[in-house]
This record gives structure tokens, C-alpha cells and sequence, in this order.
């Protein structure tokens, strides 16, 4: 069921463009990434959709439009990166706030702050102040103190950006679990395609205030739409060839040690010459200049290759996707 919808969406800062015509939606209970480089314009889509900025265009609720909703009664909650809990307040007080605001009643805030707070992992903290927790203790009580008041919809600006990597990945499960478990429709903004990957069922690859492409994550990773969305995602084996650019992904390169004739319309094959070779833990990565072509293509191979610079080697290419120029 639709949960979300952006019509058309558009904004300007004193006549600069930062969102053209944003059209989007997100079902109920589904977990969505808008991923871009920084200055795309991400956190401003996000601001409007919580109703801190006026725009062009209308957004959706349950199928309602929510142009002229004030930000307090949309129930839509932002957790950024640097997540303002009320420093000279208990995590208790920080996560129960919201529900006080709404007036409900006690008890009933004290069975939701604990559950919440088991959670969480952090039983027994209720009475800790915010400035003697840790970065990533804080982000948890942010997250528990926008999952209390049930929103309609849930948005992390790169809530996890300011995180170590190890610490990053377990928000992100946290997240992931209490997401699924509360069913709460969530859209995260971020510039890191990993995170993006891995945290969602479907990406929009935001490009200069555009969404370029929105599909599943397998979808966009197999078939990027066209060569600026493959290059966003990808960063490396772009080859010119005449008017057109052959992408091709390392998982899709092998090495030829026979000489078998490669008969298969979708494979390629070139003779290359090692320039590079670089461990990186259980595999090598290999990088080759391709002759005639003078161009590189990196793959990995088996670490018990060694390969030397200057070594000539076959390649077989099993896939690529060619882009028009
Ligand atoms: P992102 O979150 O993707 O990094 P932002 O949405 O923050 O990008 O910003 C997009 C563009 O809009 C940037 O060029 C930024 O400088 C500009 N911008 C953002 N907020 C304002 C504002 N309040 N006034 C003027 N320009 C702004
Ligand atoms: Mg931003």
C-alpha cells in the first residue's frame, strides 16, 4: 500500500534550482534510500518532507495531500547525523518526550520508554544525562526517541555518517531490526553507496537535485539506467570504445590461460598487460592496461596468482553494458 507520495516536487533557493520535479513514492513498511554526492540535494527533499521548507509541487500522506500540514501534525520524524536529544535531560526524559507532548498517559509512557529501551540495548540507563553517553549511545536513544511516537514515516540524514565504520554497520541492523519489527516506513539519505546497499529494498540515485534512477538495489546495481547513474555507483572500468563507453563490472572479468576461441556474443576478450597488483586481504586486485586500447580494467583474482607488472595476460570479459555517448 502507498504510504508516500512526491508529485512533481521543486525548490529554489533565490532562483537556484536545487530539486527539479521530484516524483517518488514510498509503500507502507518499506525501507528506501535517496543516495547521492554531497550538495545534491538530499536534505533538502528531507526538510520538505517533514514540512520545515515550503515548495512546488504536493506531497501524499495515506493518499492526502499534507502541502499545508504543519511539520507537528504530519508525525514524520528526521534523525540526523547530529541528533539534538535535549542535552540537560535523562535518556528517559529524552525518549519519553514526544509522548508527553502528546499528552499520553503515564503509565503508558513508562511501559513504551522501557520496552523501547530494552530495544535498544540500553536497560538501566534511564537516568544517565546525554553528555555522559557515547557517539554511538546517542544515536540509540535518537532513534528510540523518534520510534516512540510511532511516526507515519521515519528519515535518517546520514544519521550514521559521523560513526565508525564497525559502529555504523551495527545502527544500521539496529535500525534495520526495529524498522522491520515496529513496520515503520523509513527513508535513509546518504552519500555512502554501501550503506545505501545494504540498508534498503529500493535506492533513488539522486544526481543535481534529479532522481535518476529508483528501482530495487539489485536492479540498479545490475542495470544502471545510464552512465552517469553507472559511474555514481561505479567507480572504475569505463572503457571508450568508438561512440560508446563499455562498463564492466569486476566480477565479470577472468583470466584466459588456454587458447579456446570465446564464442559468445555478450563476452569480450583482451589481450592486456599487468600495471598494477594489490592485496586486498583474501584477493588480489589486479589492474591491466588493455592494448590498442590504452585504457585500465581492474578485477580481482586469486591471491595465489602473482602477477608481476609487465606480465601479459588474456582477459575474458563474461558481461558488460555498453552506454551511447
Ligand atoms: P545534500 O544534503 O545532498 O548534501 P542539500 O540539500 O543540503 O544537499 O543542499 C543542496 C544545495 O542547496 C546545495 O547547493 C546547498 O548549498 C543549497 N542550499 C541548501 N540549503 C540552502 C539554503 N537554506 N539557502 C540557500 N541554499 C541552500
Ligand atoms: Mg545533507
Amino acid at each position: 500500500m502507498e504510504k508516500l507520495r512526491l508529485i512533481d516536487v521543486k525548490k529554489e533557493f533565490k532562483d537556484k534550482s536545487v530539486l527539479s520535479g521530484i516524483n517518488f513514492c514510498v509503500n507502507e513498511g518499506e525501507r528506501v534510500s535517496i543516495l547521492g554526492p554531497s550538495g545534491c540535494g538530499k536534505s533538502t527533499l528531507l526538510k520538505i518532507i517533514a514540512g520545515l521548507l515550503d515548495h512546488d509541487g504536493d506531497i501524499l500522506l495515506n493518499g492526502e495531500s499534507i502541502k499545508n500540514t504543519p511539520t507537528n501534525k504530519r508525525n514524520i520524524v528526521v534523525v540526523d547525523q547530529e541528533n539534538l536529544l535535549f542535552p540537560h535531560m535523562t535518556v528517559y526524559e529524552n525518549i519519553a518526550f514526544g509522548l508527553r507532548v502528546r499528552k499520553v498517559d503515564k503509565a503508558e509512557i513508562d511501559k513504551k520508554v522501557k520496552s523501547l529501551l530494552d530495544e535498544i540495548e540500553l536497560s538501566g540507563y534511564e537516568d544517565k544525562k546525554i553528555s555522559k553517553l557515547s557517539g554511538g549511545e546517542k544515536q540509540r536513544v535518537a532513534l528510540a526517541r523518534a520510534l516512540a511516537v510511532n511516526p507515519q514515516v521515519l528519515l535518517l540524514d546520514e544519521a550514521y555518517s559521523s560513526l565508525d565504520t564497525n559502529l555504523r554497520g551495527k545502527m544500521r541492523e539496529l535500525t534495520i531490526r526495529l524498522q522491520k519489527k515496529h513496520s515503520i516506513t523509513t527513508i535513509l539519505v546518504t552519500h555512502d553507496k554501501t550503506e545505501a546497499i545494504t540498508f534498503s529494498d529500493k535506492i533513488a540515485v539522486m544526481l543535481n537535485g534529479r532522481f535518476k534512477q529508483y528501482d530495487k538495489v539489485k536492479n540498479i546495481y545490475e542495470l544502471p539506467i545510464n552512465l552517469d547513474v553507472a559511474k555514481f555507483m561505479f567507480d572504475r572500468n569505463f572503457i571508450n570504445i568508438n561512440d560508446e563507453v563499455i562498463f564492466i563490472k569486476a566480477e565479470d572479468v577472468s583470466i584466459i590461460k588456454t587458447d579456446d576461441k570465446v564464442n559468445d556474443r555478450r563476452s569480450l576478450c583482451f589481450d592486456t598487460v599487468v600495471v598494477d597488483c594489490e592485496y586486498v586481504g583474501s584477493r588480489v586486485l589486479c589492474t591491466v592496461n588493455l592494448n590498442g586500447y590504452d585504457q585500465l580494467l581492474t578485477f580481482e583474482c586469486d591471491k595465489k596468482e602473482d602477477f608481476l607488472v609487465g606480465d601479459k595476460l588474456r582477459v575474458f570479459v563474461s558481461d558488460f553494458i555498453s552506454y551511447k555517448l
